[in-house]
């Protein structure tokens, strides 16, 4: 069976169409640009030039006819769309309604729509992307994949932040996580690739791209994550603060006469490494910065770290104990230094220990820590087109 999984911003649309039996991405692309001028598709199938068009692509249903017609067409790799049996779509927010992926109907699309206020970015081009495939490819089945899901199993003294009672009773406000299927594929991998016990295993797994998060999963059930209502609480980030006090929001909106929309909008678009540094959102910019000898990329840089660690730290706590540490995302696949300084000067008291040459590696899956490591170091590769590839399989097989 094939599978397409779209994964749909408010001017883009990313693709893959994967091939369940050996779990091979057939082609791949992005439509960019969709209802801005300039837009374009560029659709890469391995080991074949790229096709690129660019055309004026004003709505994401007419983005989603493009993809399809370059899936079918000359530089196609199936015939007829009948060879796809579903469309997987990723979704930010589910709330606290979908416990598990789901085949949608309009009571879920009611719901990802009643979720576009914990998801402004993204739920509703989520949805646009749905309704986009129900118009192109009537009858074709869609499974909506939420990041919240894997959130759903925290226990309630992890979850219920300490406000009034009556805003979870109201708006069901609570913490979430986001990057949910990253870390339900990473936390499985680590246990079947590093052979841990798949009811028992302690893991915990650093997400960190330019959106950053960690967790904590017991038998890859999610006990605890950093990210809240939104992914703007927990780890520093690219672009984002990550955990702040309140009363910051407070002071700036005052001195600076502005709204609570706006100063979060700092928090979410203009804080993080690049608020800090004022350089740049990018983790290569700012380590190049800090080589240079500027002195607040180092410091960003190093409270990045610091902040990883807290976070592993207190997840230690929460499980009791640790087996597995797992890095994955941008920076978790390619930066070696940043996995060499978490490990070996914050978590040395545990007996963790980096192997320097099996460290020195780029997205692949490989066991990083030395052999007398008491606790397992793992880099993993995320594939979360992949984990929604195989939620879709299963669901529609159901
Ligand atoms: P997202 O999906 O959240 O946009 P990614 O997981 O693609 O993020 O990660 C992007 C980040 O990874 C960028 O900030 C980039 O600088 C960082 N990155 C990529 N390669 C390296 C590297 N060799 N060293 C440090 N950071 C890297």
């Amino acid at each position: 069976m094939k599978i397409l999984v779209i994964n749909c911003g408010s001017s883009s649309l990313k693709y893959q169409l994967i091939d369940m039996e050996g779990e091979t991405v057939m082609a791949k692309g992005l439509c960019e640009r969709i209802g801005i001028p300039g837009s374009r598709l560029k659709h890469e199938v391995p080991g074949k030039e790229d096709y690129v068009v660019e055309t004026d692509l004003p709505d994401h249903s007419v983005a989603v006819k493009l993809v399809f017609d370059a899936l079918t067409g000359e530089y196609g790799v199936v015939k007829s769309v009948d060879e796809i049996g579903a469309i997987g779509h990723r979704v930010l927010h589910g709330s606290n309604r979908f416990t598990e992926s789901i085949i949608v109907n309009d009571e879920v699309k009611k719901v990802i729509r009643e979720c576009f206020d914990l998801g402004p970015l993204h739920n509703p081009a989520n949805l646009m992307g749905i309704e986009a495939c129900e118009k192109v490819v009537p009858g074709k089945k869609n499974v909506a994949v939420f990041d919240t899901t894997f959130g759903m199993t925290l226990p309630e003294k992890a979850y219920y932040y300490a406000i009034p009672k009556e805003y979870y009773d109201k708006y069901a406000i609570r913490r979430y996580g986001f990057h949910g299927t990253s870390h339900a594929y990473v936390s499985q991998e680590t246990i079947r690739f590093g052979g841990l016990d798949p009811e028992k295993a302690k893991v915990i797994v650093c997400h960190l791209g330019n959106g950053a998060s960690i967790s904590a999963s017991i038998g890859g059930k999610a006990v605890d994550t950093s990210m809240g209502l939104t992914p703007l609480e927990g780890l520093i980030m690219g672009t984002r603060s990550g955990d702040i006090d309140g009363g910051v929001i407070q002071f700036i909106a005052n001195h600076e006469n502005k709204t609570v929309d706006e100063v979060l909008n700092i928090l979410n678009k203009k804080s993080g490494v690049l608020g800090m540094t004022g350089i740049s959102s990018d983790f290569r910019d700012i380590e190049n910065a800090a080589e240079e000898g500027n002195h607040m990329a180092k410091v960003a840089l190093d409270a990045f770290r610091y902040r990883v660690a807290k976070y592993i730290g207190s997840y230690v706590a929460a499980m009791n104990g640790v087996d597995a540490i797992s890095f994955t995302a941008g920076v978790g696949e390619n930066d070696k230094v940043t996995r060499q300084i978490v490990i070996d000067e914050y978590f040395s008291y545990l007996g963790a220990k980096i192997d320097p040459e099996r460290n020195n590696v780029r997205g692949k899956e490989r066991l990083i820590s030395t052999d007398d490591s008491k606790v397992k170091i793992f880099l993993i590769p995320t594939n979360e087109e992949l984990a929604i590839a195989r939620d879709t399989k299963r669901l529609i097989e159901a």
